[in-house]
């Protein structure tokens, strides 16, 4: 009995890993293509390696030892009739150490590194029984998630293709006319590639089957499109047209800076909006910094002086706190009613502001997604503001999407978002959401330098760490990402609090991560923002708009580890003084090809922008899923960049499926969009 219990929780356990990577259905698992292929159809010569390539060989070990010099690693050699390679471990275990015993014949797996002294490597290979029965098919590897493995996902796949019908959606003559393969082929060749396939256009995604999985998704989303279009045009939205009482204009006088030409540029494309009778759709874009609240509460003072309610939702409940601090601290004193709502508060406090706002008292709300809750309504609610939109999830986005509509009347809606969107992304897929972009950083402002150091110059940065607090300056210390496990996440941030704590003894050294209770977080980061602490560490939940203008150096340990966009995001948080402000990218030696070009970009270019291009430049397909899951990124196989001329064409074919085809046409969107039509309003 037990055991049959075990089995069966631990089934509903892996159902809830799929269900996290968006797999929940048949048809999802069908949709669930590989992110790459691996060729363990072949041994490959040694002498034949090149960098980068992912190669598997066979060789005799030559050499196998455990330096201690340094770091503790193991390295080994091996050898074939054509050369030889090294091995290399930083983190092994014994079985290890016996696997690459001299004399062993091996078959390992991995990314060929170049350019040692000592010729070619292999870092962490993946390690094999020589002679092993080589593979007849390639391999498909597929986006994963912690805790599910690669046949466990294959042989969830397989069962779904045995399982469902791939009826083709697209008449025959609009497969004629794109000359496009069969989808049943298509889908069926991409989970499980012939051995004679062309892997190269299989890796590429220009094989034929790839072209047609890409059309059908960028259809998918252009008939999304025009019904989220047509449902937006038909709302009534209240035009705010009247000419109030100048309470923007006392705002400002509040804030005590003055506008760049950016701010009011974009303040007065959100305040025409506002003025139309149907919904305002505007993101606003801005990078790390730009000044994007105030913006908001121009457009927040235009809705309240016309008696309209506005709410302000944030992603965390760290951030959405911030904006409360300088929104009330701005608005109160003009005489508006400012409420505070997040999860946090006691069930009876939150009552207490839901009714507020149910009445009409609070004009200005701010709070987390406890504010788009079932039971929160609003007396007249004239203007939602979602920061850092992309952060939510999407249950969260689909709620706040649904809560506009159950109004007869929707509020204008602005987004904001640090995160650029690629322009050719923006116009095929956002063409119903207007964009504003916030296009230079407020003056005063002094670039942050950013130096990369090895680990093994730590102890000169504690010096220098020393004596920037001594000047009175405050100190972010960000935590290594351990993205596999959440466990060991919060592991390494307590290891290096208490490892700070000593080495930097007398100090005023806080703590914060995403597990503490929510009122510890507030407290440690108000505790920051008073500067009762000298130095936080934090992991990455400070990633998002934090704003403590004092903090003028951020460390942040083995950088190696992080996305570019996390970098920048998490650099955005000092430099927001007048003082000198210096990041430094500690890592740890040797980086592999992809992060040494990471840092490298961080190191060369401060603009968000940039950033985010040579970001989508270097992301391997298979780092998009994190995209995907923010629900940033609306495209899973097509490139919008380079599936320009697809997209063309999936947007004839849209219109033309509309007019002449429409059950196809909802076939079609029934089987990609389950959920895009909701996504794409948000
Ligand atoms: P983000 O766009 O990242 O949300 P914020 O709105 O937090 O940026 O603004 C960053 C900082 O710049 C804040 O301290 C804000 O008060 C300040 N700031 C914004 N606009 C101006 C301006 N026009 N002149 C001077 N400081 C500004
Ligand atoms: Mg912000």
């Amino acid at each position: 009995m037990p055991t049959a219990f075990a089995k069966k929780e631990s089934l509903a356990a892996i159902d809830k890993k799929f269900a996290s990577l968006g797999l929940l259905e048949d048809f999802d698992f069908v949709l669930h293509l590989p992110l790459r292929y691996e060729d363990e159809t072949a041994v490959h010569r040694i002498g034949s390696l090149y960098p980068g390539q992912m190669a598997q060989v066979e060789g005799i070990v030559r050499k196998s030892e455990v330096q201690i010099r340094g770091r503790r690693q193991l390295v080994a050699t091996i050898e074939d009739e054509s050369g030889q390679l090294s091995l290399r471990w930083l983190h092994f275990y014994p079985s290890q150490i016996k696997a690459v015993e001299e004399g062993r014949l091996i078959r390992v797996r991995g990314e060929v590194r170049g350019g040692s002294f000592w010729g070619f490597e292999m870092v962490h290979p993946k390690v094999s029984r020589a002679g092993a029965p080589l593979s007849d098919r390639l391999t498909p590897v597929y986006p994963a998630t912690e805790g599910l493995n690669q046949p466990q996902i294959r042989k969830a796949v397989n069962a779904a293709l045995a399982r469902v019908r791939l009826d083709d959606t697209l008449p025959e003559a609009i497969q004629k006319k794109y000359h496009l393969a069969p989808f049943a082929d298509s889908i069926r060749l991409l989970h499980n590639p012939p051995k004679d396939a062309d892997t190269q256009s299989l890796i590429e995604k220009t094989h034929p089957a790839w072209e047609r999985v890409k059309f059908d998704e960028l259809l998918a989303q252009q008939l999304a499109m025009s019904v989220a279009r047509a449902t937006r045009q038909n709302k009534k939205a209240y035009a705010m047209k009247g000419k109030g009482s100048g309470l923007v204009t006392r705002l400002l006088a509040q804030v005590g800076f003055a506008l760049t030409p950016a701010q009011e540029k974009v303040s007065r494309e959100i305040l025409t909006d506002m003025k139309r009778s149907y919904p305002m759709q505007r993101l606003l874009q801005g990078d790390v910094g730009s000044g994007k609240t105030v913006v908001a509460a121009i457009a927040a003072a235009h809705a309240i002086d016309q008696g309209f309610q506005v709410a302000i939702m944030a992603p965390t409940e760290i951030l959405a706190e911030q904006h409360y601090r300088k929104l009330s601290a701005w608005f109160e004193p003009l005489g508006i009613a400012t409420g505070w709502l997040a999860g946090s508060l006691t069930p009876k406090k939150k009552q207490q502001a839901a009714a507020l706002v149910a009445d009409g008292v609070t004009q200005l709300v701010v709070g987390t997604q406890a504010l788009i809750q079932q039971h929160v309504t609003f007396a007249k609610l004239g203007l939602m503001v979602v920061d850092e939109q992309h952060r939510f999830g999407v249950g969260q986005r689909l709620s706040l999407a649904r809560k506009g509509e159950q109004e007869t009347i929707a509020p204008h809606q602005l987004s904001m978002s640090a995160t650029p969107i690629p322009r050719t992304l923006a116009m095929t897929f956002f063409a119903d959401l207007d964009v504003s972009v916030i296009d230079a950083l407020p003056p005063g402002r002094t670039p942050v330098v950013t130096k990369l150091f090895a680990d093994s110059r730590r102890s000169e940065l504690l010096a220098h760490v020393h004596d920037v607090i001594l000047q009175g300056r405050q100190v972010y210390w960000v935590c290594p990402l351990v993205e596999e496990s959440e466990a060991l996440q919060l592991q390494t941030a307590t290891d290096t609090f208490d490892r700070l704590q000593q080495e930097l003894s007398g100090l005023r050294i806080g703590l914060l991560h995403g597990r503490l209770p929510t009122q510890e977080k507030t407290a440690v980061m108000t505790a920051f923002h008073r500067h009762e602490l000298d130095l936080l560490v934090a992991t990455t939940v400070i990633e998002v708009g934090v704003d403590v203008p004092n903090a003028s150096l951020m460390i942040i340990e083995h950088a190696e580890r992080f996305g570019l966009a996390q970098l920048h995001q998490l650099r955005g948080r000092v430099g927001r003084g007048q003082n000198e402000s210096l990041c430094v990218l500690l890592y740890m030696a040797p980086l592999s090809s992809v992060a040494t070009a990471r840092l490298k970009a961080m190191y060369e270019t401060q603009d968000g922008f940039e950033i985010a291009r040579r970001d989508l430049e270097q992301r391997g397909p298979g780092e998009f899923l994190g995209l995907r899951q923010s629900g940033m990124a609306l495209l899973r196989f097509a490139d919008i960049d380079e599936d320009a001329p697809i997209a063309e064409q999936a947007r004839d074919t849209a219109q033309d499926l509309q007019s002449v085809y429409p059950e196809a046409a909802a076939a079609h969107l029934q089987r990609w969009a389950r959920q895009r039509a909701d996504l794409l309003r948000m």
